[in-house]
């Protein structure tokens, strides 16, 4: 396994080189990082939970016919995917106030919004994914307007889906970020698709019932439970893994340092 030629490592996955041409293998870690890293952590199993879920989710968005960069889960932690070329955004669609939105804009988290909102950050580590209009990313090439045209519509319609599937086990999406790639047929058709992943990592899911936070804000405001709440999505969505992670370790801290000027988390 070690063998494998690895292409990238992010805070959360590694990616590795595909048994095809074209394809890639997405190892899903158990690091877990907030505030661009300077809070780490490894919450064991949190990995093939994501996996799972992430896996279910880009199954049913392949099934309405939105292209995804998904092709089978091989194992616990790893994903058999298309190679893609990543489009530099994370893009933030929002239903519910929370999080950085309620903060720059001094709204009270858990307000209903007036219509879903779509938000594009530049993805650089190094300058704390800033937030960037359709201006810059068109002035500087990131994407074209066409390609801004097609991302709005996909994130929307992700949106829509996602909201009712949550809702259908009692969980309400309030805001979540996804990422797009180009994927090339051949060398002249060229589609966005769905790329990266969709888990508690990267979505802020709350109980209809109870507004308990089920995602990875139970890790960054230090709430604790982060491994619990991931399991209780997967276990709504009817994708436990079987082989259990162990339950009550909890998160080991790694590093923390909650000094974040720009308020925005990963
Ligand atoms: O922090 P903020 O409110 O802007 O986050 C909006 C949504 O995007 C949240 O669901 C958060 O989990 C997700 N996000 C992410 N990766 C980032 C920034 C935000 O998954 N780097």
């Amino acid at each position: 396994m070690n063998r494998r030629r690895r292409i990238y490592e992010g805070k959360a996955k590694v990616l590795y080189e595909g048994p095809e041409p074209g394809t890639l293998i997405q190892h899903f870690k158990d690091d877990a990082t907030a505030f661009n890293a300077k809070k780490h952590a490894l919450i064991e199993g949190k990995g093939a939970l994501n996996n799972s879920i992430s896996e279910y989710i880009f199954q049913k968005l392949g099934e309405i016919g939105v292209p995804t960069h998904f092709i089978r889960r091989i194992n616990m932690r790893e994903q058999l995917i298309r190679e893609v070329e990543i489009i530099p955004l994370e893009v933030v669609v929002r239903n519910i106030a929370a999080g950085s939105l309620a903060t720059r804009l001094g709204l009270e988290e858990g307000m209903q919004l007036p219509r879903q909102i779509v938000e594009f950050y530049y993805k650089a580590d190094a300058l704390n994914d800033p937030m960037v209009s359709e201006e810059h990313i068109t002035a500087f090439g990131w994407a074209s307007p066409q390609e801004i045209d097609e991302i709005m519509q996909l994130a929307l319609r992700i949106n829509d889906f996602l909201v009712g599937l949550f809702l259908g086990i009692g969980i309400r999406l309030v805001d979540f970020k996804v990422e797009f790639g180009r994927l090339w047929d051949n060398e002249q058709q060229m589609r966005i698709v769905l790329a990266d992943e969709i888990s508690p990592d990267c979505c802020r899911l709350w109980d209809a019932q109870s507004s308990e936070k089920l995602d990875k804000d139970r890790f960054r405001r230090d709430m604790g439970g982060v491994l619990e709440a991931y399991q209780e999505v997967a276990k709504r969505l009817g994708v436990l893994p079987q082989n259990r992670p162990p339950k009550g370790a909890g998160p080991v801290l790694v590093a923390s340092n909650s000094t974040n000027p720009a308020g925005k988390p990963n």
